[in-house]
């Protein structure tokens, strides 16, 4: 039987050489004796497979020289088509693809990509030479007369240890990713911490699920205490990774990598199923739990369903919406206003409590708090840090002044010093989260310590 299997094994890979062969000689071919046929029909450069056949070609036949390849991505090209016209869009496709042509030579080849990328494979003796190449085609594109903003940029891989030239448009890619959209920015090189970021980034998608399952995401609550007295009155969920090795991974790190993916929305459920247990458990074991809020990732208030998932947990262990309110960072609230609201109204119907997080650090949304949409605002770190100087204390003074005039309850965040909780309590806000009262802790210990607190 497991003879049976190892021939079909070899069977399958016997031919996905052939097919490998097969393929690299329909390539060559294609690409000596019929290029045009593989061209780009609209701009006549190279498609895709004729690009790195010769490109890789080229490199290989001049293995003393040093070889680049310039990626040309152009930012929103959509709207170009959707805004001028197919017929425009098209008409500056074939206007770029002259510019590339002009580059072509012994030692250099160019291709058409895909619908707005564009390449040039092309020897060169040092960095300036490319830097000119992107400025000199970019000075071309802004001249051309067209009703909409064109806005190219260009990444750049240098040919530093025999990559193969598809590994180098992939590294040209995430040097241009780095600066899409950015319109001061034209070029971007590709430098090897790019290629960390993105192996880091890899390692953290692949290896979150199982992390799930092996139990090595842990729940920390940070407590939040009134400052007059010290008393707890509530706590925050934080997510901890724990790597076999014991290390911490920290969710500044690896939250924005899940939150691309999709894998946060894992991540949330599973916290928000934790906090809800444990809050059932002291109620089960007689004592009175206090609220413990929950991170909602932005990319989760965008889910459809969204409302039921947090009604279905809140159902699982049969508890109080007000114990788990939702924080929500600042920045979310600014766009899809109206679906946000919807959803937010929604839940509070329900008894649900909202939290803006992170208030002050980003774009400010001011207007978010005449509308009810928010039952509390949780003044960020940067705004407590700025009492340091004279006008920082008038800012949060301030800041303090308006939340309470609008009859929003508030939290400091970041509390590290015995100045900071002095100056906010002086002037009216009097819970915080912070260093100078507790660090985040394991879920247990915060249990034990609500336990402790309640018997002093
Ligand atoms: P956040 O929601 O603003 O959480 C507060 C962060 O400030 C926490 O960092 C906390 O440990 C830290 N912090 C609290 N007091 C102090 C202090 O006095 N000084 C300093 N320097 N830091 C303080 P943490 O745990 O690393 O979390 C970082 C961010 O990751 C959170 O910011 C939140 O946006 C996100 N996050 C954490 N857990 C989750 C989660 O379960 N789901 C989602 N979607 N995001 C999460
Ligand atoms: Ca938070
Ligand atoms: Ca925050």
């Amino acid at each position: 039987m497991e003879h049976t299997r190892d021939n079909q094994q070899k069977k399958i890979t016997a031919s996905k050489v052939e097919r490998d062969e097969l393929y690299l000689y329909s390539l060559k071919k294609m690409a000596d004796n019929n290029i045009n046929s593989n061209e780009s029909p609209l701009t006549g450069l190279y498609g895709i497979k004729a690009f790195f056949y010769q490109s890789n070609e080229l490199m290989k036949k001049n293995p003393d020289k040093r070889f680049a390849v310039i990626r040309m991505d152009i930012y929103h090209f959509k709207t170009v088509n959707e805004f001028c016209g197919r017929q425009e869009g098209d008409k500056l496709l074939k206007y770029i693809s002259e510019l590339f042509q002009r580059y072509i030579g012994e030692y250099a080849v160019a291709g058409h990509l895909r619908a707005d990328i564009f390449t040039l494979c092309t020897k060169f003796e040092d960095e300036q030479q490319l830097i000119d190449i992107s400025k000199d085609i970019k000075k071309e594109i802004d001249s051309y007369e067209i009703s909409c903003k064109i806005i190219p940029a260009f990444g750049i891989c240098t040919n530093a240890g025999n990559l193969d030239i598809s590994l180098m448009c992939d590294y040209a890619d995430l040097a241009l990713n780095r600066i899409k959209g950015k319109v001061f920015r034209v070029y971007e090189f590709y430098d090897t911490d790019m290629r960390e970021k993105m192996l880091f980034e890899k390692k953290i998608e692949n290896d979150i699920l199982p992390a799930l399952k092996n139990d090595c995401i842990k729940t920390y609550i940070q407590p939040k205490v009134d400052m007059r007295t010290g008393r707890i009155v509530g706590g925050e969920a934080l997510v901890r990774w724990q790597r076999e090795d014991g290390s911490m991974v920290y969710p500044d790190e690896f939250i924005p990598v899940i939150e691309k993916n999709g894998y946060v929305l894992d991540v949330d459920d599973y916290m928000w199923d934790k906090v809800c247990y444990h809050i059932k458990q002291l109620e089960k074991e007689g004592k009175t739990p206090v609220p413990i809020s929950i991170n909602v990732s932005r990319m989760h208030v965008y889910q459809e369903d969204f409302i039921d998932r947090i009604k279905k947990i809140t159902s699982k262990y049969d508890i109080n919406p007000k114990l788990i309110p939702l924080e929500i960072t600042e920045s979310a609230f600014t766009s899809e206003e109206s679906s946000l609201y919807r959803k937010i109204k929604s839940l509070q119907d329900c008894g649900y409590r909202f939290s803006m997080d992170d208030f002050g650090s980003g774009y400010s949304s001011l207007g978010m708090l005449k509308d009810e949409h928010v039952d509390e605002v949780k003044i960020d770190k940067t705004f407590v840090d700025d009492i340091a100087t004279d006008k920082g204390r008038i800012l949060l003074k301030n800041v303090i002044q308006m939340i309470r005039a609008l009859g929003i309850d508030m939290i400091a965040e970041g509390v590290e010093t015995k100045e900071q909780a002095d100056f906010l309590v002086n002037n009216g806000c009097i819970y915080a989260q912070g260093y100078y009262y507790y660090r985040p802790m394991p879920i247990e210990d915060f249990v034990l310590l609500l336990e402790k607190s309640g018997k002093e």
